[in-house]
């Protein structure tokens, strides 16, 4: 492909909370920095080529200072936007910039009471989330437009399943037109190793198989992000990790300008504060990587060890136990 269609853009490295399952908890970033209305410019080229775009991938994208003059560039192309967010930040500064031109936007949160959230979270903030969400809904209803499409992100650990019948009910209060996704939870420490969804696949298959049915009576849906454990078995049997076709289309890119081939490598590319962006896409690096993503022979470490939700195996152990690791993607490493 000439171009990359989609682009995943972490605005900022940071966070402005400390969930307890969460690689910002046990790592730290290779630079803790965010975009600027000025360098964004080495981005903006892609700009006009692009189909979508994805404003986060690790981090928190609303802890980036220049989020509103960023978006508004963005937004001057005809370009599919997309964020996820803890909420927390999303006040009505930021609502009043996205209504109507985000186009989906994903709330992420694990524990539907105060007491599960405050655990998983880490801090007392579900009022003050479901308030901006609130907000945001009423500027949507007052605006005429459906933009954006609200999902509910939360972490399957098998201490918070439990709550997935809540999570639903949460989904539909706020009319979040996506519903639910559950994401496979990857263990950064030996204290969490035994909520992984590995350790009982039988309780993790009957609690979402029971939410499934919940969601489908309250119409509202519902997504495990790897599939169920059957699903994902049998996508991941041959490679280890299910076929994937990202580096094809699309480019990951850092605050720092590290660029990597996808969202979960390890390995930069180039980077665009020395190399024009489009010379990265075409480089050499890049069709390299290409050749071992789907290759049994040649695979990319990265590849054998896929910690994408959407491609990983969540039965295997390397993919989902970190506890033991020093590094983690992209130059990640332990506190
Ligand atoms: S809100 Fe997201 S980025 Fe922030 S600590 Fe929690 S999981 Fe990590
Ligand atoms: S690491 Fe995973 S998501 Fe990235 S290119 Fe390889 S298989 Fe695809």
């Amino acid at each position: 492909m000439k171009y990359p269609k989609h682009i995943d853009l972490d605005l900022s490295s940071k966070c402005n909370i400390r969930c307890r399952f969460c690689h910002l908890t046990f790592f730290s970033p290779k630079e803790i920095t965010e975009f600027t209305k000025e360098n964004i410019k080495k981005v903006e080229p892609l700009f006009k080529n692009l189909e979508s775009i994805t404003l986060f991938s690790k981090y928190e994208p609303l802890t980036c200072k220049d989020f509103i003059d960023i978006f508004k560039i963005i937004d001057s192309y005809n370009i599919e936007s997309y964020f996820s967010t803890n909420g927390t930040l999303l006040k009505e500064d930021i609502a009043n910039t996205i209504v109507g031109k985000l186009k989906y936007l994903t709330i992420s949160i694990t524990g539907f009471t105060k007491e599960t959230y405050i655990k998983n979270m880490g801090v007392d903030r579900l009022e003050t989330v479901k308030k901006n969400i609130s907000y945001l809904n009423k500027l949507k209803k007052e605006k005429n437009t459906k933009y954006p499409i609200l999902r509910i992100s939360t972490v399957g650990l098998l201490d918070a399943i439990h709550e997935l019948k809540l999570a639903i009910d949460f989904a539909k209060e706020i009319e979040a037109e996506e519903g639910i996704q559950v994401t496979s939870f990857k263990s950064f420490s030996s204290e969490l190793n035994h909520l992984m969804p590995l350790n009982d696949k039988q309780y993790f298959t009957k609690t979402t198989d029971e939410a499934i049915e919940y969601a489908k009576k309250q119409n509202i849906k519902f997504i495990l992000q790897s599939g169920s454990i059957v699903e994902n078995q049998q996508k991941t049997e041959e490679l280890g990790h299910k076929h994937c076709n990202m580096p094809w289309y699309r480019l990951s890119i850092q605050p720092n300008g590290d660029v990597y081939p996808c969202p979960v490598s390890n390995k930069t590319i180039g980077n665009i504060f020395s190399s024009p962006i489009y010379d990265i896409w075409k480089s050499n690096e890049m069709e390299k990587f290409r050749n071992g993503v789907n290759n049994l022979e040649e695979m990319n470490e990265d590849c054998k060890n896929c910690t994408h939700c959407r491609h990983r195996s969540i039965t295997n152990i390397n993919a989902n136990d970190y506890s033991s690791k020093e590094k983690y993607i992209m130059g990640m490493k332990r506190k």
